[in-house]
């Protein structure tokens, strides 16, 4: 399956830790001969060290191209495609992981400015980075191929008290991706869906910011997934031959007997 990753162009979003961090990896792991990274997050610092680390390991075979990028700024995103190196231009699989939630509170405590801030970020951001990849796509002499991993939460399919907002935006984040796939349908472009449960990541410290006898909850009588375990199945989507679409994958923790 690796041979179908080799030489193609891979862009993560919010790739500086949790699951972008170990998708960049698995990716890299997965295509040591030749492949093209693209990692961008807001905390550059982090992505240059990731680079150095995937270098150190794997040698030249890799190239990876950091870009400082706040998925919520719409003029930063179209700056994005616009500027990408020609050796990084040729974007294959575009992994839309980047998000956040404020930590848990009730609907009518939610300030304005963390509503704005959590749908700017996980809905309008993955809007604009799929659009920006679909215009890209376009204009290729293949007509467009490649992969678009949208990576959503179960959260998206269940809300909870204390998560109304989060919960809504990853429904918007389902929605838009069931829409975008039935449009893409007869294309070579495949829309995969990963919508991860209990994943212990940084995300669990900014979500515990808030109430965290529910937040604690979250983790009650299971044992949390790795970010590794998620990028695992990210790499096994997107190395499948042409015609396999792994559409549409949930991942969550077994319970404890
Ligand atoms: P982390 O907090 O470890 O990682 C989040 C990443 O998103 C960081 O790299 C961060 O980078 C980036 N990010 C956040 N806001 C922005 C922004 N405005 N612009 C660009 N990048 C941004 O959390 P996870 O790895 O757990 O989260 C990744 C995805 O997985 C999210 O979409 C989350 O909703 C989803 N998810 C997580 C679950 C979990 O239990 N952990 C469960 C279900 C879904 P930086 O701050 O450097 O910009």
């Amino acid at each position: 399956a690796a041979k179908n990753l080799h030489g193609k162009t891979v862009l993560i979003t919010g790739a500086s830790s949790g699951i972008g961090r170990s998708c960049a990896l698995e990716f890299a792991r997965s295509s040591p001969q030749k492949l093209h990274l693209v990692l961008t997050a807001r905390r550059v610092d982090r992505l240059h060290k990731l680079a150095g680390q995937i270098t150190e390991e794997l040698g030249e075979g890799v190239r990876v191209h950091v870009v400082k990028l706040d998925v919520s700024k719409t003029d930063q995103v179209s700056r994005l495609w616009s500027e990408l190196p020609v050796e990084f231009s040729k974007v294959d699989i575009l992994i839309n992981n980047a998000g956040f939630m404020s930590g848990y509170e009730r609907a009518p405590d939610i300030p304005s400015s963390v509503i704005d801030d959590v749908w700017a970020t996980n809905v309008t951001g993955l809007i604009n980075m799929t659009q920006g990849f679909l215009n890209v796509a376009k204009k290729r002499e293949d007509g467009g191929r490649g992969d678009i991993v949208m990576i959503g939460s179960i959260a998206g399919r269940e809300a909870y008290a204390g998560g109304s907002i989060y919960c809504a935006s990853k429904a918007g984040v389902k929605s838009f991706t069931d829409a975008v796939r039935k449009e893409l349908i007869a294309t070579k472009i495949r829309v995969i869906t990963v919508d991860p449960g209990q994943v212990l990541t940084e995300f669990t410290v900014i979500r515990n910011r808030g109430d965290e006898a529910s937040a604690d909850k979250v983790y009650e009588g299971c044992d949390p997934l790795t970010p590794d375990d998620i990028a695992e199945v990210v790499v096994f989507a997107c190395s499948r031959r042409e015609n396999v679409v792994v559409a549409d994958s949930m991942l969550f923790p077994n319970y404890q007997a």
